[in-house]
C-alpha cells in the first residue's frame, strides 16, 4: 500500500501525445492547465486545437489547486479487482478556480461518502504512485 485514496494495482495514466505535459508537470507536483495563446480561454482535457477561436498555440499555466465539486458519485461496485477492498469511495468532478469551465475528474481523499455535496470547497493534493507518475487528488477545504 501507498497509503494512497485508492491501493498500488489500480493502472496509471497512460500519457497520449497531447497530454503528456500535463502528466509530466503532475510528477513536478505543479498542476498546469493548457490555455490558448491566441485567445486565454483555458481547456482540458488538453488538445491541439482551441475550440473557441480555433488557434493551435498554447501555454500550461500553473493553476491554484483550488475549486469545488462540480459532481460526484459513490461507487459501491469495483470495476478493477484492485479496487475491492476500497469500497465505497468517491469519483469527484472538480471545477478549478479561475479557469473557465475546467473540470478535472479525481476523487476526495477526506471525505466520506455522506459528506460529498455539491459546491464542497477542496483543494489539491498530490498522490505519487509507485511507477513515478503522480495523480491531482482534493481534499475538503479551500476557497468557500
Ligand atoms: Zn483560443
Amino acid at each position: 500500500m501507498s497509503g494512497n485514496y485508492l491501493p498500488d494495482g489500480v493502472p496509471s495514466p497512460h500519457p497520449t501525445q497531447d497530454d503528456y505535459p500535463f502528466w509530466d508537470y503532475c510528477k513536478e507536483h505543479e498542476l498546469r492547465i493548457q490555455q490558448c495563446a491566441a485567445c486565454n480561454t483555458f481547456r482540458h482535457p488538453p488538445r491541439p486545437v482551441c475550440g473557441e477561436c480555433g488557434h493551435f498555440t498554447w501555454n500550461w499555466t500553473a493553476v491554484s489547486g483550488l475549486g469545488t465539486v462540480f459532481s460526484y458519485t459513490i461507487i459501491n461496485h469495483s470495476v478493477h479487482p484492485a479496487l475491492k477492498e476500497s469500497l465505497p469511495y468517491n469519483v469527484a468532478v472538480v471545477l478549478l478556480d479561475g479557469v473557465g469551465d475546467v473540470r478535472l475528474v479525481s476523487n476526495v481523499i477526506d471525505a466520506a461518502p455522506e459528506q460529498m455535496r455539491i459546491g464542497l470547497p477542496v483543494e489539491l493534493v498530490w498522490q505519487d504512485l509507485p511507477d513515478g507518475m503522480a495523480l491531482p487528488r482534493f481534499r475538503k477545504g479551500g476557497a468557500a
